[in-house]
């Protein structure tokens, strides 16, 4: 007798079952409508090393996604790229090579207050020292504006300011076009260093090209500068760790410096990057189909989250809830900065069974139809 003669068979995956009858059909017109399908189908495909700056199609098609197809920085080649282990690898290596080549010694880099927190640990641990420049107004519920530009002014001379292009983490709150060029005049004033931050673009809008406002701005001004970029929120790549930094140099021969310098880096830290990742996002990027579908997804996406702000607000609206609830649908991409104060959070959770990060953010993906109505109400009862 077997001890495990009592295990009852599990049903079948049904996404595994399709694409397992997928597998076994033998009719010659069969068609599998998977992304990942058209790699498993490439017979030339390896595993190989990729080269150390990684996948040529995939940095190119990055480098053209962030700065726009008719980016002057691209026609004049002096736009560079390398591949990395994804937004966060691709922040280190940006970080990493200015703690070795910045020309000023001991420069500090300014993140916003507040950010995504891996930006003070990524700065701090390649040994450049991190200060905070004022961001979220808690009074407006909006942007600091002359905060940020009055540390921008104090700061020293090309000190390195990071910023999130789009979709701010975690306020949910950007600058307008006016506002970013009011950030780029000071900026340029001081000859500070501008190193971009992009983990949600075409999530903010719906719109690749809006997204990409900020830094193709930038780019047209002349700035030199990096842009991180992460896949795993657009392209839903998470664990396949696909992101690239992109240089804006001010010369095609500074530019290959930069690159030769950051492969060095690149080299000693992970030696190549991961290829499957990059491989979808190549795939897509270069064709015009998907890229269209792809678009269409996002927007999608982007416009459900829009709804849900909306929804929320007007709820909010109508119960007549006290405050100001504006922010709520001025805001953009997945975070929402309530305003909700710890002990109101406290509430939320114990009588509610809403949960929410201490600050008051949200995350508008978490909400639907079917519960953005419960969740104003319990705003309406916390905050009265
Ligand atoms: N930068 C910001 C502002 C983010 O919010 C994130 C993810 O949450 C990332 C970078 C990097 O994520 P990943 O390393 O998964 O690409």
């Amino acid at each position: 007798a077997s001890i495990f003669e009592n295990v009852p068979t599990a049903p079948e995956d049904v996404i595994f079952a399709l694409s397992a009858a997928y597998k076994a059909d033998t009719v010659p017109e069969k068609v599998n409508l998977g992304a990942d399908q058209i790699l498993v189908n490439d017979q030339s495909l390896d595993h190989e090393y990729l080269p150390i700056l990684g996948l040529d199609s995939f940095r190119k098609a990055s480098v053209k996604l962030i700065l726009g197809a008719d980016s002057k920085a691209i026609a004049e080649g002096r736009a560079g790229s390398a591949q990395c282990i994804s937004g966060t690898g691709a922040v280190y290596t940006g970080a990493r090579f200015l703690s070795l080549h910045y020309p000023i010694k001991g420069a500090t880099c300014y993140i916003s207050k507040p950010t995504w927190a891996n930006h003070r640990a990524i700065f701090e641990g390649v040994g450049i020292p991190v200060k905070e420049y004022p961001y979220w107004d808690p009074v407006s519920r909006g942007l600091d504006l002359k905060g940020m530009l009055a540390t921008m002014e104090e700061a020293p001379n090309g000190s390195i300011f990071l910023m999130h292009p789009c979709a701010h983490n975690p306020t949910g709150v950007d600058p307008t076009p006016d506002q970013w060029k009011q950030i780029a005049d000071a900026l340029e004033a001081k000859g500070h260093f501008t190193f971009f931050d992009t983990a949600y673009q075409g999530f903010a809008s719906g719109s690749l090209d809006k997204d990409a406002y900020s830094v193709r701005y930038f780019a047209e001004r002349g700035f030199e500068m990096f842009i991180a970029q992460s896949y795993s929120k657009n392209f839903g790549l998470y664990s396949e760790r696909a992101g690239n930094l992109t240089i804006v140099a001010r010369t095609p021969e500074i530019k290959k410096s930069i690159e030769s310098q950051i492969a060095k880096i690149q080299r000693a830290v992970i030696s190549n990057p991961p290829a499957y990742g990059a491989r979808v996002v190549s795939t897509v990027l270069n064709d015009e189909k998907l890229y269209s579908e792809w678009e269409d997804n996002l927007s999608t996406m982007a416009n459900r989250i829009i709804d849900m702000r909306k929804a929320v607000f007007e709820e909010l609206t109508r119960l007549g809830t006290p405050g100001t609830w504006d922010h709520i649908v001025s805001q953009i991409g997945m975070f929402s900065f309530t305003g909700l104060t710890t002990p109101q959070v406290k509430v939320m959770k114990e009588k509610y069974h809403i949960y929410l990060t201490d600050n008051g953010r949200i995350s508008m993906a978490g909400l639907n139809t079917g519960n953005c109505k419960y969740f104003a109400s319990a705003v309406d009862d916390v905050v009265r």
